[in-house]
């Protein structure tokens, strides 16, 4: 990027809108992965007629753009592995418009997840979508990973909340794409082919979004077991008769990571915990939790079984269900975190081959995750001083991803591929299907500067 398309940026979006200097490039050369790649420029766009020019520019100077939500990715996404502009739309943070009667919002991509919730939470509504970042991930990054979180198992994810989007395409022509109303059968899904397409088909600069109405009570339910299996068992059970709203599960290492902060003294034999929620309006949850306690009465493989009796208690739960990602840095300095996903039937046997995976190249290996969908999060604990592990740790997610594939899963559930899975990408998919979807790549950008070196 020379200096006449510097001049050229910043006559587009303004000379305090577009940086160059050395230590605010390196604020923009991380995401959630701990590599890092610095950009050439970042620019700080605040409409959509910027953005079409700056891709517009991009196209005739031939260089990389990098959509950018809030940098929490866990796939290295954002990051500008070929140089190039980092496209920063955190400044595109507003909510358009909150359609009541309608149940749909239409919001900028830089508006952060959580802020959305918040703000239709006092009309009765809900935008379900919970990833664990929602205090600072962007609705554009949610987009573009297609993210979810514990509520997936009743609510789904955010693909299931897109009615419809306007992307800025790489040669700076603006599509939109989808519908204002619950149904719409008109076209090709465009929509759908963008939602999860990692910022490497154009820049979602608008997005609208379905509404539900608010649940207004819940109940949240500690359950504990001496080993993975029973639990797991028990998911499969309770899911036939029972639509809890999140269901959790945390195996022994993680269990014993945040054993401290549960507001119960844990039993000795206790190896794996469940961690359910039931949500409705006041009646129906008292209904669901009644027909609950007779389903787990009759399962005496549950060690405890605790109810949290006020807000600090559920807090107090939830807050050790988050902490077990930190908490696992007690183990060893970094970590290989994997999203993977296997029919919920099959976790036991995952968990049993990380277990064999932790002892065959000597690392701790432990899963928490979303028992509801079978999205585990696997992590492979190793310090990077040390080449030894740097080998083990690879060959482990090597292994755990080939055992996942057996298992009929997939490779990520939620964080996408990016490129810290782009090299097993072949694992998964067949060469037609990548054949056809790298077609589709060269389709929207045939120059290749959106996004480049992600995904393939
Ligand atoms: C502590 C922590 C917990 C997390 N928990 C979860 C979880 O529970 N569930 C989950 O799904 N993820 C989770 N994540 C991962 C991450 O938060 C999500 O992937 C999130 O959707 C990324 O949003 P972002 O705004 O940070 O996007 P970024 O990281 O900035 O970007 C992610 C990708 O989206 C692209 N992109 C961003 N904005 C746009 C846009 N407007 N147009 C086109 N492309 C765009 C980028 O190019 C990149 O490829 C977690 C991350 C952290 C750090």
């Amino acid at each position: 990027m020379d200096s006449h398309i510097i001049q050229a940026l910043k006559d587009i979006v303004g000379a305090d809108r577009l940086e160059t200097a050395a230590e605010e490039l390196h604020c923009y050369s991380y995401d959630g992965i701990g590599q890092q790649f610095v950009p050439e420029a970042v620019a700080f766009p605040e409409s959509t007629e910027q953005i079409s020019k700056i891709m517009a520019l991009a196209s005739s100077k031939s260089f990389p753009v990098v959509p950018r939500g809030a940098g929490s990715g866990m796939t290295g996404g954002s990051l500008p592995v070929a140089g190039g502009l980092v496209l920063a739309l955190g400044r595109m943070n507003r909510i358009l418009e909150i359609d009541e009667e309608n149940q749909l919002a239409i919001v900028e991509p830089g508006v952060i997840t959580g802020k959305l919730r918040e703000a239709v939470a006092p009309l009765g509504l809900f935008y379900p979508p919970d990833p664990a970042s929602l205090k600072f991930c962007t609705l554009g990054g949610n987009v573009a990973e297609c993210a979810g979180g514990p509520s997936a198992i009743k609510y789904g994810v955010t693909r299931d909340y897109v009615l419809g989007l306007e992307v800025v395409l790489a040669d700076g022509r603006i599509l939109e794409t989808g519908v204002r109303t619950r149904k719409g059968v008109v076209g090709y899904d465009l929509t759908r082919l963008f939602i999860g397409s990692e910022g490497t088909l154009g820049v979602i600069t608008k997005i609208i979004l379905r509404l539900t109405s608010r649940p207004t009570a819940s109940k949240t339910i500690l359950l504990l077991f001496a080993d993975m299996a029973p639990a797991a068992a028990l998911v499969a059970a309770m899911l036939k008769e029972h639509t809890p709203s999140t269901l959790e599960y945390l195996d022994n290492t993680a269990l014993g990571l945040v054993a401290g902060k549960l507001p119960f003294v844990l039993p000795a034999e206790a190896k794996a915990m469940l961690l359910v929620e039931l949500d409705g309006d006041g009646q129906s949850v008292e209904l669901q939790s009644s027909r609950l306690d007779d389903f787990l009465a009759d399962h005496k493989e549950i060690l405890l079984c605790k109810k949290a009796e006020n807000p600090e208690e559920v807090e107090a739960l939830w807050m050790a269900r988050r902490s077990v990602s930190p908490a696992a840095f007690s183990l060893k300095p970094d970590k290989i975190s994997e999203d993977v996903v296997v029919p919920r039937s099959k976790i036991p046997e995952l968990v049993a081959c990380t277990e064999e995976l932790s002892k065959r190249f000597k690392l701790p290996i432990f899963t928490f995750g979303h028992a509801g969908d079978g999205n585990i999060h696997v992590n492979i604990m190793l310090d990077k001083a040390n080449p030894e592990e740097i080998s083990s740790g690879t060959q482990a997610k090597e292994a755990l991803f080939r055992e996942v594939l057996d298992l009929k899963g997939s490779l990520s559930g939620e964080h996408g591929i990016g490129i810290t899975k782009a090299p097993f990408l072949g694992l998964e998919l067949s060469a037609t299907s990548l054949d056809i979807q790298q077609q589709l790549k060269k389709l929207f950008d045939p120059l290749n500067i959106m996004n480049p070196g992600k995904i393939f």
